[in-house]
């Protein structure tokens, strides 16, 4: 595996059915940005990324493969250490609910007009 820094290769996950590195979300961005050093947590923009990836599900199957032996770097979405503690079938039911983070949508309504109850 390269880790140089550019473009996101993805040609070394190539490894069993690959076809859906054809519309990974990731393909052009820093391979680093999902590998990060341990006792760090990914950037949530990137964490995005993954969360709005068309083929997250194949990624992460992938990543679950245990002819592959993946170890670290996100997948899916998910840190290495979310996919130690998680069962794959549990790994999918995270991601129905692990959604795009917006944070705006976070944000109060501040300019919002007061609800009056009577
Ligand atoms: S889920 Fe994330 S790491 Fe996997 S292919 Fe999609 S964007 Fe890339």
């Amino acid at each position: 595996m390269t880790t140089n820094a550019g473009a996101m290769d993805l040609s070394f996950l190539g490894s069993d059915d690959d076809l859906w590195l054809d519309e990974a979300a990731c393909a052009g961005l820093p391979i680093e940005s999902f590998f990060v050093q341990a006792g760090h947590i990914i950037d949530e923009e990137v964490l995005n990324v993954c969360r709005a990836c068309p083929v997250r599900l194949d990624c992460l199957k992938h990543a679950y493969n245990p002819d592959l032996n993946i170890t670290g770097g996100y997948f899916g979405g998910m840190s290495p250490g979310q996919r130690r503690e998680m069962s794959y079938a549990d790994a999918v039911a995270f991601c129905a609910t692990d959604v795009v983070v917006s944070p705006a949508a976070e944000e109060p309504a501040l300019d919002a007009e007061p609800v009056i109850y009577s």
